[in-house]
């Protein structure tokens, strides 16, 4: 049997884990295994397999059982891709974004709290995988949480501006122009367009 190419260790770690699937499995065979495969298939020693370990338990593919120990469960994986990021995901998503917020680019070092968001909502099914973590300064997490409610308020205060308008009602046109304003001030939904 000709033996596939282009196989990474990650690769061969997974097929490890889905061939002993709900089991807890040491390190030392899976290290073994995984290390006597890869040098069948490039005749060299793989670097980093602990890494690419370590690894699959962050993008939730891996529990970690305990020190050294690790299972693979696709049931519990489904579970986990709902609930929140762990510690160690956190750390990789800080890590990826450089410790700062994506959108101002602020950090600890500014003395800013950062926190990490899931891109897509949880609530929309976004998954609490690496790809799906973003860090923001808590400032920006709260204007992204608060969006949506957001977004209707202004919508609604320039239809309510439109009317106030065409009914020359001076009071109403001017209470909605100063919240307008206030969206406008704080760069909140900018892409909605207000036209006086
Ligand atoms: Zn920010």
């Amino acid at each position: 049997m000709k033996k596939k190419k282009n196989k990474s260790i990650r690769d061969l770690l997974i097929e490890y884990f889905k061939a002993h699937t709900k089991k807890d499995m040491s390190h030392g065979p899976v290290v073994d295994w995984v290390e006597a495969r890869y040098k069948r298939l490039y005749n060299k020693k793989p670097r980093d397999t602990w890494r690419s370990i370590r690894n699959l338990h962050e993008i939730g593919f891996l529990i970690k059982v305990k020190k050294g120990i690790y299972r693979y469960d696709p049931e519990a994986t489904k579970e986990r891709e709902l609930e929140d990021f762990t510690p160690e995901q956190k750390e990789a998503i800080l890590k990826k974004d450089d410790y700062k917020c994506v959108i101002c680019g602020r950090s600890k070092k500014e003395g800013i709290e950062l926190h990490i968001d899931h891109i897509k909502p949880k609530y929309l099914g976004g998954k609490s995988i690496i790809e799906n973590g973003q860090t923001l300064c808590a400032q920006h997490n709260f204007i992204k949480k608060t969006l949506k409610q957001t977004e209707t308020g202004k919508k609604m205060f320039i239809r309510l501006y439109e009317l106030a308008k065409s009914e020359d009602n001076k009071e109403l046109k001017n209470f909605c122009t100063q919240i307008l304003e206030t969206y406008e001030r704080h760069n909140i939904n900018s892409h909605i367009v207000w036209k006086r």
